[in-house]
């Protein structure tokens, strides 16, 4: 696509079934293109980085309502390829390792979902030759995994993050709310709540933050909880002082969610220092 379209060509990879998250995802991708250069939009539901017992036979699949969305949002090229294509002697021998990073939280409870990932990623990067690709802040290990890619294997590409989008009762937007009965919903606001609550706590350092999370989570004991931590948001292991991340994964349901919200840890002592 570098040679083909007008510069700079910006990426904006997608599983489809789009949704508000999606569409100011193709909104900045469009911005950081430019009138003048190429927005491209790939629709690919990726069986390598589903789990046997995972939802991809039942992932929700609306290709028409995706392409009416990347017309609205000025999308120049939609690239949906078939399983066949992407992968035609099956699935690949050679593929990307993610690390050490992709072993923890969403890797642990997703196993080989992000080699997965990062393996498609590349393949499409290289199908698709940008200069720039975003990635939503929503999925923050796997963007944090796509920016370690780059940089480990030099990668010709810059990597853009997009704030997340919520609806207005703060669940963040997913393909896979569709799954969600309004009870259901009910149960899985309890995670965005509980990521706010935490982040209002963070002058009390790290165990304000997590002791205020939990309480949340523990008031909406139908909300499975897989993990919820704080960590460092360029690596993903255990978060310092300073600029960090509250990640949590729970299941409302049999649907799996995940979120995350920014916050600023003081420094050691300044905790307490915050509350005289
Ligand atoms: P998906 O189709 O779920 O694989 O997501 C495609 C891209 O959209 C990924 O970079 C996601 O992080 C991003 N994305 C998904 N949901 C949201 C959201 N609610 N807000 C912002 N970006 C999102």
């Amino acid at each position: 696509a570098r040679a083909l379209m007008p510069g700079p060509v910006v990426l904006a990879p997608t599983m489809g079934a789009l949704h508000d998250g999606h569409a100011r995802l193709l909104g900045a991708a469009r911005t950081l293109a430019g009138p003048r250069g190429s927005v491209i939009v790939s629709i690919f539901v990726n069986p390598l980085q589903f789990g046997p017992n995972e939802d991809l036979d039942r992932y929700p699949r609306t290709l028409d309502a995706d392409l009416a969305m990347c017309a609205r949002e000025g999308a120049d090229l939609v690239f949906a390829p078939a399983a066949a294509e992407i992968y035609p002697g099956g699935p690949p021998e050679v593929s990307v390792d993610p690390g050490p990073a992709g072993q923890r939280f969403e890797g642990e409870f997703r196993p080989g979902f992000f080699g997965g990932v990062l393996t498609v990623v590349l393949k499409l990067l290289h199908l698709t030759r940008p200069a720039v690709a975003v990635f939503g802040q929503k999925d923050a290990q796997q963007l944090t995994l796509v920016r370690r890619m780059v940089t480990d294997l030099n990668l010709d590409v810059v990597i853009e993050p997009v704030p997340t989008v919520r609806d207005a009762d703060g669940l963040a937007t997913s393909s896979r709310n569709r799954y969600l009965s309004a009870a259901d919903r009910a149960v899985a606001l309890a995670l965005p709540r509980a990521l706010l609550a935490g982040q209002a706590a963070a002058d009390g350092g790290a165990d304000a933050v997590l002791a205020a999370a939990r309480a949340v989570l523990r008031a909406q004991p139908a909300l499975a909880v897989d993990y919820v931590a704080l960590v460092d948001p360029g690596t993903f292991g255990p978060a310092g002082t300073g600029s960090a991340l509250l990640v949590a994964a729970a299941r409302a349901g049999t649907t799996r969610l995940i979120d995350n919200l920014a916050l600023v840890l003081p420094a050691e002592g300044a905790g307490d220092a915050a509350h005289h």
